[in-house]
């Protein structure tokens, strides 16, 4: 028998969360934003549930062609655009929309040699300071892509640095668009952060396409200021294991590496079969929420590289073999809707949702459910 860990990925939860994007960008198209293999869940096992969308982004070449080999013929934009001038060749050849975001990737464009034109997005620093023109040197830029016969549509890009916190995205909308107000093409602004946050009824913020992550993945951006049920988004991957040891400790009992737990009265621990080689965080401390049997407990002790430890006083039924939820759907899901956010773990660990779904082990077997 293998070892009991596995993760699920929820289809009906992506297609849930893709909908909720919708729901609040009604006018708008949705990229749903695919990189670093879906945020750890896999393009071919997120690709059914997210067709519904009207493109996919993501960074790597290697990605855009598994989707293109599940036959998906619509919008792929790159969003760090190409690397080298060989990769335009691909762009040519696979139909790949990318981002301009450089001076030297439109000196590549320049001499690219396609029958087919491309369509790009130009990305303005509007002052998150990563990647893209500053607003001064945008129209120059635009100019120069407006020229080259390589080149069909612009569209215009930015990216927001603080949409999911008080500073807010106005700043940046503002040097966006007094920098683009006369420029043609489509516009493209908002992550999952700005769409939650500052799209929907009343909200003002306009963009032909919003670029939909996290929250397609069920975590909200925004924890903990806000949670998944706040946002009406459903965890879209579940890790569960198993309890494969128990101990009664007493009074003075230790637990783990570094004896970082200490019973202070006789206590029930069980064993789960996970742990940091299967990318749980290590740094998650004595307290972070788990479920056994669906019931809502806290782990115990340094996480090790195979096994974390949990104290199993709310659940006095566990017995071995009972099931353990590190973070998705509990296995009472269906009767009574129980979740345990990604975001929750994540914030006992000092990281995001992001990271620990991205950081999923490749020895962990991951099924479709
Ligand atoms: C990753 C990424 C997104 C998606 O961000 P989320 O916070 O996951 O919604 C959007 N735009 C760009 C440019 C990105 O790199």
């Amino acid at each position: 028998m293998p070892r009991p860990i596995e993760a699920l990925v929820h289809a009906d939860a992506l297609a849930h969360n893709l909908g909720r994007a919708r729901a609040r960008a009604p006018d708008s198209k949705v990229w749903a934003v695919v990189k670093a293999d879906a945020y750890g869940h896999g393009i071919e096992r997120v690709f059914g549930a997210l067709r519904g969308a009207d493109g996919f982004a993501l960074l790597d070449l290697a990605e855009a062609q598994r989707l293109r080999a599940l036959d998906w013929r619509g919008p792929i934009l790159l969003l760090e655009g190409v690397f080298e001038p060989r990769d335009l060749e691909l762009c040519s050849r696979l139909n790949l929309w990318h981002v301009v975001h450089q001076e030297q990737q439109i000196d590549w464009l320049a001499s690219h040699k396609t029958h087919q034109p491309h369509r790009v997005f130009l990305k303005m620093n509007s002052g998150m300071n990563r990647l893209g023109f500053t607003p001064a040197a945008f129209r120059s830029a635009w100019a120069r892509l407006n020229a080259l016969p390589q080149v069909d549509e612009i569209s215009l890009m930015t990216h927001f640095s603080d949409a999911d916190g008080p500073r807010g995205i106005a700043h940046q909308v503002a040097a966006f668009e007094a920098a683009t107000r006369d420029l043609p093409g489509e516009r493209s602004s908002s992550n999952s952060a700005a769409v939650l946050r500052h799209m929907g009824p009343g909200a003002g913020l306009a963009s032909d396409w919003v670029r939909s992550g996290i929250m397609s993945y069920g975590s909200a951006p925004d924890f903990p200021e806000h949670d998944i049920a706040h946002w009406g988004l459903q965890p879209a991957m579940t890790l569960r294991s198993r309890l494969i040891g128990l101990q009664q400790l007493q009074r003075g009992d230790t637990v783990g590496y570094g004896s970082r737990y200490l019973a202070e009265v006789p206590t029930r621990i069980g064993i789960v079969a996970c742990g940091y080689a299967d990318g749980y965080p290590r740094l998650a401390g004595s307290g972070t929420p788990i479920l056994v049997d669906g019931v809502r407990c806290g782990t115990v002790g340094r996480v090790s590289m195979d096994m974390l430890a949990v104290d199993l006083a709310p659940v006095p039924g566990a017995r071995l073999g009972s099931e353990v939820t590190l973070w998705g759907r509990s296995p009472h899901f269906a009767q009574d809707g129980t979740v345990l956010a990604i975001d929750e773990v994540a914030q006992s660990a000092g990281t995001i949702g992001y990271e620990l779904m991205c950081a999923l082990a490749p020895r962990v077997p991951v099924r479709v459910a």
